[in-house]
């Protein structure tokens, strides 16, 4: 039951990256206030790059905060341009630059990360948000909750959102712990200087060049300042799923041996490169119990394969906030009715991004051969269409008006 403050309640968000921030954000906008409790002492983003996809500019926009994002996004004329490893034959792409705005509205940018944390913090007030504030538990007290901190302090909330990532302390309160399971992949990711960048990589384009049992993304970000390097390999014995693990240009270039050369000279010129496992999880039965529930990663962690993550999350926040704006006598309800909209959609997406490793990764062969004629016949941008066209208000109408 909601506390005695029923016409606003108090609102703990739990983690302070996209999915956080944009839920703050949300909320706000829907006339709530969500106080976000981050554990690092700053905001801030791995130095890493990030598709904004039409869905999530979309509600960027709704947001106010897309005009400031483009000042250095990059606006895509080309996505998943897929290219074979060895020579880089193009099998497929999208039209980005004369479809992508006539089919969904918006177009589709290349970020850096920082900077989309940045844009969405202007939109959540300065003291909404609490840093250095790393959450250890979270209890319900005659079911409400109550979050403990590891200096000590604690807070009380009507409502709790765990948008605490991967290792979600909050989504132990919602449903049992499921272990990941190990995925035999691993991520490189790295950034290299636009100076030293060769121009093919600087094009407004995703690239994706995929071999076998490998697949290399890059684009550029910053205003072409800089490219984002991302690489799919497999694990061997390593296991950590942290966005802090440390590899070098040697071992990043180890993997892409024999590849196009033009794939091994961008490798070459990169920054430090950052390396981690990929862990499967499967969807969870559910993200809410009582006054809690998820949001983002710390719901749907998914393989990166179709760049949607920090989409969903922020496709998540717009959906919750609206839910718990139009039942707020009853978080409980709202949580529910949250969690029976969105957990359908990130399951999906989960599902596909997961089945995309063995269609990328596929050896020489006749199945690969079939994999890249099917390329020839398909448009992925109007493939794609379910994810990119999805509207949460538009997917809510129906809905709300069948409740
Ligand atoms: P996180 O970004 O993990 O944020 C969680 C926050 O919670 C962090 O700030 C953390 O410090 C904080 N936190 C954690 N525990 C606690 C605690 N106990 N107490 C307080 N604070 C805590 N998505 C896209 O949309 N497009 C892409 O192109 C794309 N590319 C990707 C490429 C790769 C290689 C990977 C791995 C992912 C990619 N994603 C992409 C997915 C995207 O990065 C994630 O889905 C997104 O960052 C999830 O955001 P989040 O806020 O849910 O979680």
């Amino acid at each position: 039951m909601l506390g005695p403050n029923v016409e606003t309640p108090k609102i703990a968000i739990v983690g302070g990256g996209i999915g956080g921030l944009a839920a703050a954000a949300f909320l706000r906008r829907a006339g709530l206030r969500g106080t976000v409790y981050e554990q690092a002492p700053a905001l801030k983003e791995v130095g890493a790059g990030l598709v904004v996809a039409p869905n999530a500019a979309r509600l960027l926009r709704r947001l106010g905060v897309l005009g400031r994002l483009r000042r250095s996004a990059v606006r895509l004329d080309v996505g998943w341009e897929f290219r074979r490893w060895q020579d880089g034959t193009v099998l497929s792409a999208e039209d980005l630059a004369t479809a992508c705005e006539r089919l969904y509205g918006e177009h589709t940018y290349t970020v850096h990360r920082a900077e989309l944390l940045d844009v969405l913090k202007t939109a959540v007030p300065e003291d909404a948000i609490r840093l250095g504030k790393r959450c250890t538990a979270l209890e319900l007290r005659d079911g409400r909750p109550s979050l403990r901190f590891d200096d000590g302090e604690r807070a009380e909330a009507d409502i709790v959102i765990g948008a605490d990532g991967v290792h979600s302390v909050v989504r132990g309160a919602v449903t049992e712990p499921r272990p990941a399971a190990y995925s035999g992949l691993c991520a490189f990711r790295a950034l290299v200087p636009g100076d030293r960048a060769p121009s093919f990589a600087l094009r407004r384009a995703q690239t994706l060049w995929i071999g076998p049992g490998r697949h290399l993304v890059h684009y550029p970000v910053s205003g072409g300042r800089a490219v984002n390097l991302v690489a799919f390999a497999p694990a061997g014995d390593d296991s950590v799923e942290s966005w802090t693990a440390r590899a070098t240009v040697e071992e990043f270039l180890l993997e892409f041996d024999g590849w196009d050369p033009r794939l091994v000279d961008l490798v070459r010129a990169a920054e430090t490169p950052g390396r981690w496992a990929l862990l499967d999880r499967a969807p969870l039965p559910r993200w809410s119990r009582g006054p809690v529930t998820l949001l983002g990663d710390a719901a749907h962690p998914m393989f990166p394969f179709f760049a949607q993550g920090a989409a969903q999350a922020i496709e998540d926040a717009a959906v919750l906030a609206r839910c718990l704006a139009e039942d707020v006598a009853d978080p409980a309800r709202a949580l529910r009715r949250y969690e029976s909209l969105r957990l359908p959609r990130t399951s999906r997406l989960q599902a596909v991004s997961h089945a995309r490793a063995d269609v990328n990764h596929l050896p020489d062969g006749p199945g690969q051969r079939a994999r890249d004629r099917s390329f020839a016949g398909t448009d992925p941008l109007v493939g794609n269409a379910w994810i990119y066209e999805y509207d949460p208000d538009a997917a809510m109408a129906p809905e709300a008006g069948a409740g």
